[in-house]
């Protein structure tokens, strides 16, 4: 078994993010400009907000943080977002979810210019990303593209099994895994809740990617020797043994599943910090006009 080892592959990649915004304040005077957006307080948002600002820091971005109360309304949070778009000095604007259930989360990802969408949640970059056109994919699938393709694992002709099929993670990762491209050019099967007897699917699997949120659901008889493993999920649980005081699993049994797996991901470790690389170069190539000129 061999690691995909999200540490050293993430801090590899922002020495390269970071080298990539020094050149562009070199030359423009300015720095690449992420703006998160988040409501409420929900500990894994501050969490997950707090470390993507930090990482921005890290690489010499420049980050904004706009934080509102939980009883924002919709329409102040739109009219905040439509100020950001026209901000001719900001790259990239994330709103944080999950959103209070006052608030439409689609209506707030559609009012983002897709321009400006470095999360890749907008319908316009989803269907460009579908469709093999420059855009901006959604950061966790990206990261995980970023690994795989640092490994070099072999995906052509493959058979790969995505379990879970949310807007953010499985359903994109699918596509992507599906396209013309490397990664990619893989035979795709998604799984759902709604999936009878996932493990005769999960047994056939060549690359098996799990994104569904409940710790240690694949266990080592749902998969084939030499799988590879990517493992999305993150669940917290708490603990008395940590300093943090939670305890994060996976949504797969590592300590069995590794000992058929080719590549596997850890938790943590792993898919968390490709995600953050996913939102830098994101917002990267939005300060060089790569996507969109
Ligand atoms: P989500 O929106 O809750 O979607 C979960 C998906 O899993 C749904 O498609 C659901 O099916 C499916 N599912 C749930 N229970 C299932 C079961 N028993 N069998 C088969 N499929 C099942 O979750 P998400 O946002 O994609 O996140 C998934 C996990 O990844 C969570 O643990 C989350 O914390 C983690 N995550 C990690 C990162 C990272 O950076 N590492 C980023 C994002 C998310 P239906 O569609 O039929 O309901």
């Amino acid at each position: 078994m061999q690691l995909l080892d999200g540490k050293y592959v993430s801090e590899k990649l922002k020495g390269e993010i970071a080298e990539a915004a020094a050149k562009i304040l070199a030359e423009t005077g300015r720095k690449p400009h992420l703006v998160a957006v988040l409501v409420g307080h929900d500990g894994g948002s501050e969490t997950y907000v707090a470390s993507k600002i930090k990482n921005c820091e890290a690489v010499g971005f420049k980050s904004t943080l706009v934080r509102y109360e939980s009883d924002v309304t919709e329409e102040e949070l739109l009219g905040k977002v439509a100020e950001l778009n026209t901000d001719a000095d900001i790259d990239g604007i994330i709103v944080q979810l999950p959103l209070p259930k006052h608030i439409d989360p689609e209506k707030v990802t559609e009012k983002i210019d897709h321009r400006k969408d470095v999360d890749g949640f907008h319908p316009v970059n989803l269907g460009r990303m579908q469709r093999n056109l420059p855009s901006f994919i959604p950061a966790t699938p990206y990261g995980i593209t970023l690994m795989l393709k640092e490994y070099g694992v072999e995906t052509a002709g493959k058979h790969c099994v995505v379990v879970g099929r949310s807007n953010i993670v499985g359903s994109p990762m699918s596509i992507l895994m599906a396209r013309n491209t490397t990664p990619g050019n893989c035979t795709v099967t998604i799984c759902h809740s709604r999936t009878p007897d996932i493990k005769k699917f999960t047994l056939d699997a060549d690359i098996l990617i799990v994104a569904i949120g409940k710790k240690n659901f694949i266990t080592a008889d749902m998969v084939k020797e030499g799988v590879v493993v990517v493992d999305v999920g993150m669940n917290r649980e708490t603990s008395t043994t940590t300093k943090s005081g939670f305890k994060l699993y996976g949504d797969v049994d590592f300590e069995n599943v590794s000992k058929k797996a080719s590549w596997i991901t850890p938790v943590p470790g792993g898919v968390g910090l490709m995600t953050i690389i996913g939102l830098l170069k994101n917002t990267l190539a939005s300060a060089n006009k790569e996507v969109y000129k």
